[in-house]
């Protein structure tokens, strides 16, 4: 097998069915860990930018990336463009930034597997036959990392998380807590968004 990293099936667990596009975030998740000389992430020091959209199933992807990386979308340490691109940037602020973009020659080779006229004709990946997606994820891990990825190191790459808080107000119409920065007025007092009407 040429790939290095191989999701775990704890991943795999987590992710719900076996498809190619989850091991593909993973490997490149680790790769980018790698080449930024960065662990997995524990806390809330990395970032990932992914350049994904809605409504296409690559997206998968993405739960492969928090898998390898621990930049999960609970820490909130990952965050979509909506480029409908199958690419994501890497950021450590002391690292700078790489990013992974999936070589369309990569993506027509996918293309050509009975998992992919499946997933066009509208069968979800649980309902393909095993043999089927193992034959596309086989074929994932036998080509290179550089068959797969063009990596574009982004060493000026600018990123400004959120700053963390923990003030919070009860809502003035539900008395549910919010977190400040979400809090509205309305009639002069502090409302929710959903209490706000807008
Ligand atoms: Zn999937
Ligand atoms: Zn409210």
């Amino acid at each position: 097998m040429t790939a290095q990293h191989i999701a775990p099936a704890w991943a795999f667990e987590f992710h719900g069915h076996q498809c190619p596009f989850m091991p593909i975030g993973y490997r490149m998740g680790r790769l980018a860990l790698e080449k930024l000389g960065v662990e997995r992430e524990k806390d809330h020091g990395f970032f990932v930018i992914a350049e994904l959209g809605e409504g296409h199933p690559q997206t998968c992807m993405m739960d492969g990336i928090q898998a390898a990386t621990g930049a999960t979308f609970g820490k909130l340490l990952i965050s979509k463009t909506f480029y409908g691109k199958l690419a994501a940037t890497f950021y450590h602020p002391q690292k700078g930034g790489i990013r992974f973009s999936l070589k369309p020659d990569a993506v027509d080779g996918m293309g050509k597997f009975e998992f992919i006229a499946m997933r066009k004709k509208g069968i979800e990946p649980s309902q393909i036959p095993a043999p089927v997606s193992e034959e596309i994820i086989r074929w994932v891990y036998e080509q290179t990392d550089e068959t797969l990825f063009s990596v574009e190191p982004k060493p000026d790459f600018q990123f400004k998380p959120v700053k963390g808080s923990f003030n919070k107000t009860k809502c003035g119409t539900c008395g549910e807590y919010v977190f400040d920065r979400y809090l509205r007025m309305k009639d002069g007092k502090p409302v929710c968004i959903p209490c706000s009407g807008y």
